[in-house]
């Protein structure tokens, strides 16, 4: 299958094309040609499938033409080795958690995925070694660099913002050696995604070596996370709660929300999607009032969703013909502060014993403001709640377990390159590796 560029003046990729240049030449997103119909079958059997079983089913329609069947279906048994369990939180509300997996976010499924694919064209397809770059407000970086760690033919940049990820999450990026290179930047989280792009729209560099992303802008990120929304549905209708089901999404980059409307719109029955802003609340402004204006993003205490530029707003425009009535139609928008969530977190806590970390608890919030009494309501909680240790801790007063797989992170020697918002640097490194 082929993949357009959404400022439609590239050349048609193939996938290997555009999972390894991640961006295309017009700078726009890769969008799959075709969006193939799931069988109605499927939907009326899916409450017996498990999660591996259905996200094969899932990954064949995007990626069968391109992939062999039993190479697609080993990468989707390799990349899910984890539960992804829907749990009940109140009356209507269920929560799925995507925090089981080896960093405990939700990204490790979309990043296991691409270190896959990405391997199978390195070794299998003659695709020369390829260099990954990737900004990260957090999570993204410790799911990449341990998705990617020690595979071949890979070498992997991680770019966070100095001092605004949490001490765990960049324990599990500035660790592990290998393949791996942090990069220290001193900005915010839209310099280190800037300079990414810069990198990509360098003409020299290109020339010389393969250059991707493994930020939510890469299909082979993106569109698997399409695979958990089937089977929250799965879950739902194993117990015959699955009319009117309505998904809530914490959002940042909108790459989790845009793979929810994939899964939508290749058959999924889901009524509508909410989409759940912190104060960086860009996307809620656009479904309001139809403008966008992307800013600087501003800190907060859910910080995977600080995001002034969401990359994969594009996407979602594209998918809907850039029709801002359809997408609402689709999707509303609610935004909330951080006094807000860490009320929510104590809260839901005290209610009913179920403790959340702040992405989730902002998408609880607005599933909880916008549910009516008919909707099975799922929300996502995209990290486990210690990976925000302190703060989940300040909300509910007191002591945070943290998971031993985490704890591991915690005692290697950090190793980091600091480096300054400047484009020529960070060239030369990359060139120099
Ligand atoms: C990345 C991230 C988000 C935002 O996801 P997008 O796909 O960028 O919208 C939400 N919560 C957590 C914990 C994250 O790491």
């Amino acid at each position: 299958m082929n993949y357009y560029s959404t400022n439609h003046s590239a050349p048609l990729a193939t996938l290997q094309e555009a999972v390894v240049k991640g961006l295309a030449p017009d700078k726009g997103l890769y969008m799959p040609e075709k969006i193939a119909q799931l069988p109605q079958k499927f939907f009326d059997e899916i409450g017996s499938f498990g999660l591996t079983d259905i996200a094969k089913v899932v990954a064949d329609s995007f990626f069968g033409e391109d992939i062999p069947k039993e190479k697609l279906d080993e990468i989707v048994s390799d990349t899910l080795n984890f539960e992804i369990p829907l749990v009940k939180v109140e009356e209507g509300i269920y929560v799925l958690e995507l925090f089981h997996g080896p960093t405990f976010a939700f990204k490790d499924v979309g990043a296991r995925f691409m270190a896959r694919m990405l391997s199978y064209f390195v070794k299998e397809q003659q695709q020369d070694d390829v260099k990954v770059l990737v900004a990260t407000s957090g999570d993204t970086g410790s799911a990449v660099a341990n998705g990617f760690l020690g595979v071949d033919g890979i070498q992997v940049f991680v770019l966070y913002p100095s001092g605004k990820v949490s001490d765990i999450q960049e324990a599990q990026f500035t660790t592990l050696g290998q393949n791996i290179v942090a990069l220290e930047i001193d900005g915010t989280f839209d310099d280190c995604q800037a300079l990414v792009k810069s990198a990509f729209m360098d003409e020299e560099l290109n020339l010389q070596m393969n250059l991707t992303s493994a930020n939510s802008i890469n299909v082979a990120r993106f569109l698997p996370q399409s695979f958990y929304y089937f089977h929250a549905y799965a879950q739902l209708a194993k117990q015959n709660l699955a009319d009117n089901v309505v998904i809530s999404v914490p959002s940042g980059n909108l790459g989790n929300l845009t793979a929810g409307l994939f899964a939508k719109r290749i058959g999924l029955p889901v009524k509508h999607f909410i989409a759940a802003n912190n104060r960086n609340d860009v996307f809620w402004e656009y479904l309001q009032s139809g403008k966008y204006s992307p800013r600087h993003s501003v800190q907060t205490i859910a910080n995977a969703m600080d995001v002034g530029a969401p990359s994969n707003f594009d996407r979602i425009l594209d998918l809907y013909n850039h029709s801002h009535e359809n997408i609402s139609k689709d999707i509303s928008g609610y935004r909330y502060s951080d006094d807000e969530i860490k009320s929510a977190i104590k809260r839901i806590y005290k209610k009913s014993n179920y403790l959340l970390d702040p992405h989730g608890a902002c998408a609880y919030l607005a599933l909880k403001e916008s549910r009516k009494a008919n909707e099975a309501g799922v929300f996502l909680a995209t990290a486990h709640p210690s990976k925000f240790k302190e703060t989940v801790e300040n909300c509910i007063g007191k002591p945070v377990e943290i998971p031993e797989g985490l704890r591991a992170f915690m005692k290697e020697k950090k190793q980091s390159y600091p480096l300054t918002n400047s484009f020529e640097r960070f060239k030369k490194i990359i060139r120099n590796y």
